[in-house]
Order: structure tokens, then C-alpha cells, then sequence
């Protein structure tokens, strides 16, 4: 039976939930007749259709302009991706679409204005395995390794007795939720444009940062107080304003179809 799963109605059909019940039951019951290898196989085809509609779900988002939640989903398929990839062959994750999904979530990514993250700092009492709850200590360990799918389930390490101890100001988070901006100042342009030639999440497009040097004289309309239009965070005075040109950051959105023609205009803020 094959389903087709490209678009946010396609995700609410009644068959994508039966499929996904079905590999439900079918993991649970290989894993008690201890069938391993078929376990995991369940897991994996589990967890990749759930990867492809939280997919389709970000790209829906985006063209909502529901940017923060799109931004969380996008970082629920990179660690879902992450663990996927950790239990599959590369051939799995370029037939069943987890390759593309995972260029574009960096992609998307890459497109985002957040740069201000908070990241807590933890004290942790102990970790525990999630498959044999062996509690770990400096000289003992299970033989059960994180990230790997054990008949079915994935191994994580549980945290107890966890205290919190600091939040720190950072600009490249190992998780990615903390955004520490107020989205409505920010300008969403690129993924804005980006977006609206798409026509679904499984088209394929590329980008392109470069960077275009404009005359100095194109910019008389900033003083020397104001940020330096090249994104460098310094003020125009101390930075460009004597060069006799300004470099600003520039993106190429490459499409596979071809676009309108009124489409290929470059927008210059100045
Ligand atoms: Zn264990
Ligand atoms: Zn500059």
C-alpha cells in the first residue's frame, strides 16, 4: 500500500494513522517474541514517517509565519534525524527522504535571525540506562550504549536529582528551544520569500551566501552611530565608512523550477 505524504492533509489522513498504530503493534510484538532485528526495523520505519510529517508540519508552519513553532520543530527533526541516522544504513536515510529533510532543517536554520540563546546549567545526581535502569557510577556501566535502539526502544540516559545551577548567555546552543527574542522585532524576510515560491516541503532548493560589494556612496542616508549595514555589530564609523564600499551578506535561493520572472529581483534595504 502506498500513501501519499506530501502535504499537512495529507498527515491527517485516516491511513497514516493506521499505519503508524499497526508498526506500533507489530515493534511491540517482535520485541516479545524477541525478534530483534524486526523490533528495530519497526522503530526505525516508525520514527521516519513521524520525522516526515513533523517535516511537513515545518514547512506548513512557515508558510503560516509561524516562525517560533517552526523553529522548535525543526530542532525536534534534527535530534530525531539524530537517532535515526545512528541506527540506520545511508542508503535507509537517502531512500526514505531523511537526507533531504535533514539538508534543509540546517538550510531553514541558517535562514533564521536568532542568534541569543540561554543555555541552563545543571548539577546532575546520577544518570540511569532507559533499557536495563542500571544506575551508572564512575566504575559501572551497562552494555547498553546511548542513541542505540535495543529491541525496539532507544537507549537514553535518565537524569535524577537534577539541580539547577546557572543560565549563561550563548550564541550557538546545544539545544536549540532557548531563543531569546521577541520575534516580532526581527525580520523574517529570507524564509519569508524563501517559502512562498515552494509549493511543498519536498521540493527541492538550495542556497547560496555570498557577499555583494556595494559603493560607499550608496549608503549617505547612514550616519556613523548606525550599525554598519555589512551585519558586522560594529557601528558604520569604526567599521566601513571610510573603506569605500560595504560588503553586506547576500543569499542566493537556487529553485528546481523555473520562477516568474518578476521573482528574481534582489531586495537592498538601501
Ligand atoms: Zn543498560
Ligand atoms: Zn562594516
Amino acid at each position: 500500500m502506498k500513501i501519499k505524504l506530501i502535504t499537512i492533509e495529507d498527515t491527517k489522513k485516516p491511513q497514516i494513522n493506521q499505519v503508524l498504530e499497526s508498526l506500533k503493534s507489530e515493534k511491540q510484538a517482535a520485541a516479545s517474541n524477541g525478534d530483534e532485528e524486526k523490533a528495530n526495523n519497526c522503530w526505525r520505519e516508525l520514527e521516519a514517517l513521524e520525522l516526515n510529517i513533523l517535516f511537513i508540519k515545518v514547512f506548513h508552519d512557515l508558510k503560516a509565519k509561524n516562525y517560533r513553532q517552526a523553529w522548535d520543530e525543526l530542532e525536534q527533526c534534527e535530534i530525531k534525524y539524530g537517532f535515526i541516522s545512528n541506527n540506520s544504513t545511508l542508503e535507509y536515510l537517502d531512500t526514505s527522504r531523511l537526507n533531504f529533510i535533514k539538508n534543509k532543517i540546517n538550510k531553514f536554520q541558517s535562514l533564521y535571525p536568532y542568534c541569543v540563546f540561554c543555555s541552563p546549567g545543571f548539577k546532575v545526581g546520577y544518570y540511569s540506562c532507559s533499557i536495563c535502569g542500571h544506575k551508572f557510577s564512575p566504575r559501572s556501566r551497562c552494555e547498553h550504549k546511548k542513541g542505540k535502539v535495543y529491541n525496539g526502544e532507544l537507549c537514553l540516559h535518565e537524569v535524577h536529582d537534577m539541580e539547577m545551577l546557572e543560565i549563561s548567555i550563548v550564541t550557538r546552543p546545544v539545544q536549540k528551544y532557548s531563543v531569546m527574542h521577541d520575534d516580532s522585532t526581527l525580520d523574517f524576510t529570507l524564509i519569508e520569500r524563501l517559502v512562498s515560491y515552494l509549493d511543498h516541503a519536498f521540493e527541492d532548493w538550495d542556497i547560496n551566501w555570498t557577499k555583494m560589494r556595494f559603493p560607499i556612496e550608496r549608503f549617505s542616508n547612514v550616519s556613523k552611530d548606525d550599525k554598519c549595514p555589512c551585519k558586522s555589530g560594529e557601528t558604520f564609523g569604526a567599521c566601513c565608512m571610510d573603506k569605500g564600499y560595504v560588503e553586506i551578506p547576500h543569499v542566493d535561493f537556487i529553485f528546481s523550477k523555473p520562477l516568474p520572472s518578476d521573482a528574481e529581483a534582489i531586495t537592498f534595504p538601501y
